[in-house]
């Protein structure tokens, strides 16, 4: 029973320099974000060492009495802070949610309508070297061109034209909500059932921040780590008609054991959610992501080709299009990096540079929220920014941004007693 320093030193060496990442650097990924250390106990916990097939009551191993508890309250907390019929906490991540969702949802074979990869969709949506790509027939809807947003016109045409089994809805880099009860309106013409994966705003739902898709959709799909702040890990959420279903499609469908450790943190997580310093955290959020937004639409970076997707955000990101700059996806992640803020590049829409290089960058601030940030300081790391985008990025420049983000992370001690 050694510590972990003890026992393996290279991977507590590991382990300690990404705490000092994180604790020294601006976490800016939109899908990323600090998990309280509550909930980073349980998921460390005993809970572990336990196997549970099955479900509460229902289990296929003996000594589950404990671990049921942790998984009702799981599964009780998280259907009061969606307002759902039916959940299921034990998808091990978002991916392996969605893939459980459509087994019980369609069959092989079957089409599929969504949101294209290259215009702000997952993989799971129906990329084609994806399960959802090499299963089923796979047609994708887009964003206008013009403002941004998706086409719910070429959606509706779409889905006339393919007649699919499952229209979703969701995204993984898009700036804007979505119209759940036009996406209901055209499943319902077709005949198509509808699935939202709520991955990326669930923590701006969970707030009322944001609708719910959960009225409109048959099933909601969520990871637990993104704006949720909680383990890594996914959850399905449904009307009751499809709980049988769903459950079967998770277990024996696509997984063995379940992960009662993550799954006990997600409880946690939950409760967290459901408080009123979680809802002033996602409206901190949501502000902090407006300032980016504004702040790059002014016109030093817009004479130097930095642009912002569909004009703004109403959600927790701001997509920044570079396509008329002469910095590309990859140069203004370098940058960024260089002065210690973290995000990631993104295709943008019709995207003239290759994948690995991109001509847009996806800017998050669920995790800078967590950890504290108020109005002010988005103002701050928005202008550092901003300055890196600019043209005259050199050493001197560099240095001086990076101290100013050293600033605001010292400011905001991340996790001070780890
Ligand atoms: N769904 C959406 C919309 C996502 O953005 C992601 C992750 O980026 C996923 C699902 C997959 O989640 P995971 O990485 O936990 O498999």
């Amino acid at each position: 029973n050694q510590s972990l320093h003890a026992l393996d030193p290279e991977i507590a060496a590991a382990v300690d320099a990404e705490l000092h990442r994180q604790q020294t650097t601006l976490e800016m990924i939109a899908s990323e974000n600090f998990a309280p250390v509550a909930v980073m106990e349980a998921q460390g916990s005993v809970l572990t060492n336990k196997y549970a097939e099955g479900y509460p009551g229902k289990r296929y191993y003996g000594g589950c009495e404990h671990v049921d508890v942790a998984e009702q309250i799981a599964i009780d907390r998280v259907k009061a802070l969606f307002g759902a019929e039916h959940a299921n906490v034990q998808p091990h991540s978002g991916a392996q949610a969605n893939a459980a969702a459509m087994f019980a949802l369609i069959q092989p074979g079957d089409t599929i309508l969504g949101l294209s990869l290259a215009h702000g969709g997952h993989l799971t949506h129906g990329m084609k070297i994806n399960f959802s790509g090499k299963l089923y027939n796979v047609a994708a809807y887009h964003v206008d061109e013009k403002s941004g947003q998706v086409d719910m016109a070429e959606v509706e045409r779409l889905a006339k034209e393919h007649q699919p089994k499952l229209i979703i809805a969701g995204w993984s880099a898009y700036p804007r909500q979505l119209d759940f009860a036009e996406f209901r309106r055209i499943a319902d013409e077709v005949g198509a059932l509808l699935m939202v994966d709520m991955a990326h705003f669930a923590g701006l739902v969970a707030a009322g921040l944001h609708p719910s898709p959960v009225p409109y959709a048959d099933v909601v799909t969520t990871t637990t780590h993104k704006t949720l702040g909680g383990p890594r890990g996914g959850v399905i959420l449904s009307k009751a008609e499809w709980a049988k279903k769903i459950n079967s499609a998770v277990f024996p469908g696509q997984q063995g054991g379940p992960l009662e450790h993550v799954i006990a943190a997600k409880a946690v997580a939950f409760k967290v959610a459901a408080s009123e310093e979680f809802k002033e955290r996602q409206q901190r959020t949501l502000a902090g992501a407006k300032i980016l937004a504004e702040r790059l639409l002014q016109q030093d970076t817009v004479d130097a080709g930095v642009s912002v997707l569909s004009g703004g955000t109403d959600v927790h990101l701001v997509l920044v299009d570079l396509r008329n700059s002469e910095l590309n996806g990859q140069d203004a992640e370098d940058r960024l990096h260089e002065v210690g803020i973290t995000v990631n590049r993104n295709a943008v829409p019709n995207d003239p540079r290759p994948p690995m290089v991109t001509s847009g960058l996806r800017i998050g601030t669920p995790a800078l929220a967590t950890r504290g940030f108020q109005a002010e300081d988005f103002r701050e790391v928005a202008d550092i920014i901003a300055e890196a985008l600019l043209p005259g990025f050199d050493e001197a420049k560099a240095t001086a941004l990076k101290a100013r983000v050293t600033a605001l992370a010292v400011k905001y001690p991340l996790y001070p007693d780890l």
